[in-house]
């Protein structure tokens, strides 16, 4: 692995810096609760990504043929780390990072020429319609079924935790189309239009007050068979690459950098404590220590999957040690700002006695599902005990 980033990788750097600067109002925050009234704020959203999409940042890594940028890992990871750090949207949903490049490996020409274009322009929104009820960490265990009828599928059953599902114009759908075969060979991989008549979005809004994810109920929607990705009953390879766009991790680990910084502040300004300043207090000072240091770690996780990921090899445990390490690093971290707060910090944003705007209780709330999206903390140490270490199935 190389220390050092080259010096046309440092001006990409400062290229997003001196952009987000520009772009993202002087107070701005961060991108909050996506999809609450605030349409002005929706707005401005959708209005950021077509910047970016101006420049080809949405599309950084696709080929240049389908209106990418075709950079290299460590550009995309430079990418995201500005990007995070700013608090700025990089995109919404899954189109960009996940869906095109699906279409590019498996779509159709007819699939490319519909849909390439509009996500590439930051103008159509994307869910992922994976996870159902009984079907997560096990997916292959899904039930919603897609049944050949003519010229079309019908689909019936139900999804959960789609994220932005009722933000998006398409959806990725896998169902079952073979019930009698094995669960990993009778799935298919459709690309679902949102405004098909027979879904049902429903909110699902999380501890922390946000309604980003939802439930989605099929009652016969008719899904037309050019819809269908890759071969009939072979979706869930297409859905295994789908899921292996996944980044570094890097944006899990500069997140969470930025409240840190914020939080060391906090504690820099802060003056009384019981009667004690907090900086004096060693017991804070070991614990912010402790967590640049793990920072600095998480970051290097990260690092290493994107400079795997260059040499063309491909991450496997790397990549999990990385979720797991970044997103359990954000729990640690929001616990130590509770605690280094001490009541003000369960202030949500909004009171004006909150400090630091109520970005920590926000964010200790949104952290606990990190260890969740994207695969569990269980899931990775598995990956972690049989790909990497080579143990046995327990
Ligand atoms: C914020 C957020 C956004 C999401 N967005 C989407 C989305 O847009 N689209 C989508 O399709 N899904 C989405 N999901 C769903 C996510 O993919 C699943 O929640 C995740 O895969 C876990 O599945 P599950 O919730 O069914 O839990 P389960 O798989 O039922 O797991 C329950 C518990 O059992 C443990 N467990 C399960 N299997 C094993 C095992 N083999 N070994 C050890 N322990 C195990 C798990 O670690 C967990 O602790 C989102 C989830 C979150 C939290």
């Amino acid at each position: 692995m190389e220390f050092r980033f080259t010096p046309e990788e440092e001006s990409f750097r400062g290229e997003i810096r001196e952009f987000l600067r520009r772009e993202l109002p002087a107070d701005w925050g961060g991108a909050g609760a996506l999809g609450e009234a605030d349409e002005d704020r929706w707005q401005f959203l959708r209005s950021f990504q077509r910047r970016l999409a101006e420049r080809k940042w949405l599309t950084l890594g696709w080929p240049q043929e389908h209106g990418g940028l075709a950079a290299s890992h460590m550009m995309q990871v430079i990418y995201s780390e500005e990007m995070t750090y700013f608090r700025a949207p990089t995109q919404i949903g899954v189109g960009p990072d996940r869906v095109g490049p699906t279409i590019i490996l498996y779509g159709t020409e007819e699939q490319k020429r519909r849909h390439l274009p509009g996500i590439a322009a930051g103008d159509t929104v994307w869910c992922q319609g994976f996870s159902e009820p009984a079907a997560g960490s096990d997916l292959a265990s899904l039930q919603t079924s897609a049944v050949a009828e003519g010229d079309f599928f019908v689909v019936n059953g139900q999804k959960i935790w789609t994220s932005f599902a009722h933000k998006a114009d398409w959806c990725i759908l896998l169902a079952r189309t073979d019930p009698e075969a094995p669960k990993h060979k009778g799935i298919s991989y459709f690309l679902l239009d949102m405004t098909t008549p027979g879904i049902d979005v429903r909110p699902l809004v999380d501890m922390a007050g946000r309604h980003t994810f939802n439930e989605i109920f099929f009652d016969n929607v008719r899904i037309p068979r050019d819809c269908l990705v890759g071969e009939l009953n072979r979706g869930w390879y297409v859905a295994a690459a789908t899921l292996d766009f996944e980044r570094s991790g890097i944006n899990r680990v500069v997140t969470g950098i930025r409240v840190y910084e914020d939080l060391v502040q906090y504690v820099a300004q802060s003056q009384q404590d019981g009667g004690r300043r907090l900086p004096d207090d060693t017991r804070v000072r070991t614990k912010l220590a402790e967590l640049a240091i793990e920072f600095q770690a998480g970051r290097l996780l990260a690092y290493r999957v994107a400079s795997m990921q260059a040499r063309g090899q491909i991450p496997n445990a790397e990549a999990s040690m990385s979720k797991l390490y970044g997103s359990e690093l954000q729990q640690r971290l929001a616990g130590a700002g509770m605690e280094i707060m001490g009541m003000g910090g369960q202030l949500e944003p909004g009171s004006p006695w909150a400090p630091l705007q109520g970005r920590v209780e926000a964010f200790y709330l949104l952290a606990v599902a990190l260890t969740i999206a994207a695969g569990t903390s269980e899931i990775m140490r598995g990956i972690i005990a049989g790909r990497g270490l080579g143990l046995p199935r327990g």
